[in-house]
């Protein structure tokens, strides 16, 4: 059974002036279709015919992790952002972020940070760990945080795709945006 690519929650230009029509388009229709395309091609006599994304994330390795771990975590991203998105969370969330890292504010600069600082490309979470405690982690190249048992709620995509076309290196630019779109509800319901 072929993976395919999941539709976009608005429409390609919902984002700006954030995240540009044309970033999307490319991010979405050449870069995440990309990797579900290679994911299917490479699936087929390896045992993983069957395997959802969670399992092959767990289980699996090289181009077939690699891609399959895309897949997951481009959808994952694009549903924590909304045009209606940015502000600050409210109820449980808020409640765990600040028993977990002081405030918001205190929160939202270390994420800030830990996305700036990540060497090369990868991703920046906020996950629930196994205990139930939130914690901000960053991952090389495709790695999820699902790989360690963690449990995701938000990512930003620091592939220099995810923003290079609007940005260039001005990664504080894009992350400024990324901030005004997130969709804390999504972000929310993630929580176990
Ligand atoms: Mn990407």
């Amino acid at each position: 059974m072929a993976f395919v690519l999941p539709e976009l929650p608005y429409e390609m230009d919902a984002l700006e002036p954030h995240i540009s029509k044309r970033t999307v388009e490319f991010h979405y229709t050449k870069h995440h279709q990309g990797y579900v395309n290679k994911v299917n091609g490479l699936i087929p006599g390896t045992g993983f015919e069957d395997a959802s994304l969670e399992k092959i994330i767990k289980e699996a390795d090289g181009g077939i992790f690699n891609n399959g771990a895309q897949v997951w975590n481009h959808t994952f991203y694009w549903y924590s952002l909304s045009p209606d998105g940015g502000g600050e969370p409210k109820g449980k969330l808020l409640d765990a972020i600040k028993e977990n890292f002081g405030s918001f504010e205190s929160f939202k600069e270390q994420f800030t940070n830990a996305a700036k600082t990540l060497f090369g490309s990868g991703w920046t979470w906020l996950v629930q760990t196994e205990d139930g405690k939130l914690d901000i982690i960053k991952t090389g190249n495709a790695n999820n945080p699902l790989r360690n048992g963690k449990n995701p709620i938000l990512t930003c995509d620091m592939w220099e795709h995810a923003f290079y076309l609007d940005y260039q290196n001005r990664k504080p630019e894009y992350l400024e945006g990324f901030w005004n779109l997130i969709n804390w509800d999504a972000v929310t319901k993630r929580m176990k």
